[in-house]
């Protein structure tokens, strides 16, 4: 299959449909670790149409999501640096901190800029030499490189007023926090096809055999998913646990060996704070020392009050797949992505903003 259509053809869906439902015996809980897909299956209405033995959760999978409150907190405090701009992607400005958000920051007065890519924060550094510009390193593996790319560019082209604030985190380690705090039993991970593209498949290996759970990596079309689901159900249904590829297309077992030399190159490990998870060890990024210069955290004094959650907001708990928008009495209620609590309702990739616009009424 090589034209999009295809990953979207109702005849080749109603096909892995039928065979999820004929195979599917044992009971099992599948977890969608990334928030692309859980955009893709709520907007395909593909919960509904799986059999009633399978159950999906979402997972901690939307970057913005995950970032706590003290980092939003902290990037707030940067913007109001004076002679400070701040470049970060989209919806990073809408996510409210613990007292205000990155926009309200730039309606009273601090520079904070959207950019689409690195290198447009690496530009305008070039073209500000009087001002310090800081870019939020936020996202997962994906990402990463492209901020290593910067650094490096920045380096090589002598550039001294581009910084970093690395809140880019891990994957793996996130799903072995949520496997070992044992509050949620998964029977398969739908593995996120984006970092895998980066990571390859060897990285998931570990869940599958230290913890017995089928992983397979999908991509994110409704047919792409199905696939997947059928391949995790064939897996349960024999009693194995490995590591497939269902993203063949954009997943190579290796990953991409050049995205990894540059992250690695720039990064190393350190731990980071996770919304609703607390600190987590080696599940971050920061600076090597090499490019120090670089780093935000050590360039700026940045000064912030203790964090604080929205209150009656369960963001935390959804992001673990302990709760669902649902159980939440803020959902469609107080809060809608018109007027969101919390940054899942915020984010385009978040579950609430999900259940709100593809499922809102429907359990899970
Ligand atoms: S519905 Fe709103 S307040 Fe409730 S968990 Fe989701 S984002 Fe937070």
């Amino acid at each position: 299959m090589r034209f999009i259509t295809e990953f979207r053809s109702s005849k080749l869906a109603s096909g892995l449909l039928s065979q999820i439902r004929l195979r599917s015996r044992i009971p099992a809980r599948l977890m969608e670790f990334c928030g692309g897909h859980t955009v893709a299956i709520f907007k395909h209405g593909i919960r509904q149409m799986l059999p009633s033995t399978l159950e999906m959760v979402s997972g901690p999978g939307c970057p913005v999501c995950v970032t706590a409150n003290a980092d939003i907190d902290r990037a707030i405090a940067l913007s109001q640096i004076p002679g400070v701009i701040i470049t970060t992607f989209g919806d990073m400005l809408k996510i409210p901190g613990s007292r205000s958000s990155l926009q309200e920051s730039k309606a009273s007065g601090a520079d904070v800029r959207m950019v689409y890519s690195t290198m447009d924060a690496v530009k305008i550094a070039s073209e500000n030499t009087d001002k310090s510009i800081v870019f939020l390193g936020i996202g997962f593996e994906t990402t990463a490189p492209t901020v290593a790319a910067s650094v490096i560019q920045a380096k090589e082209r002598g550039i001294d007023n581009y910084y970093v604030l690395s809140l880019n985190k891990l994957c793996p380690p996130v799903i072995r926090a949520i496997l070992d705090s044992g509050e949620v039993r998964l029977n398969g991970l739908v593995c996120p096809g984006h970092v895998s593209a980066i990571i390859g498949s060897y990285p998931w290996e570990v869940i599958a055999r230290e913890y017995r759970i089928p992983c397979v990596i999908s991509g994110f079309e409704p047919v792409d998913i199905l696939q997947c689901v059928s391949m995790l159900v064939d897996q349960i249904e024999q009693g194995e646990a490995k590591v497939e590829i269902a993203y063949r297309r954009g997943v190579r077992p290796e990953g991409n060996p050049e995205a990894i030399r540059l992250m690695e190159k720039v990064f190393e490990p350190a731990p980071a704070r996770w919304r609703g998870m607390g600190e987590l060890p080696a599940s971050g990024l920061k600076l090597r020392k090499e490019y120090r210069q670089f780093d935000a955290e050590l360039a700026f004094d940045i000064a912030t009050e203790p964090a604080q959650e929205p209150v009656g907001c369960i963001c935390g708990e959804i992001l673990r797949g302990t709760k669902v928008p649902r159980d939440c009495p803020l959902f469609a209620g107080i809060c809608t992505p018109e007027h969101p609590v919390g940054p899942c309702m915020v984010s385009s990739e978040g579950s609430c903003s999900a259940h709100y616009l593809y499922g809102g009424n429907l359990a899970g």
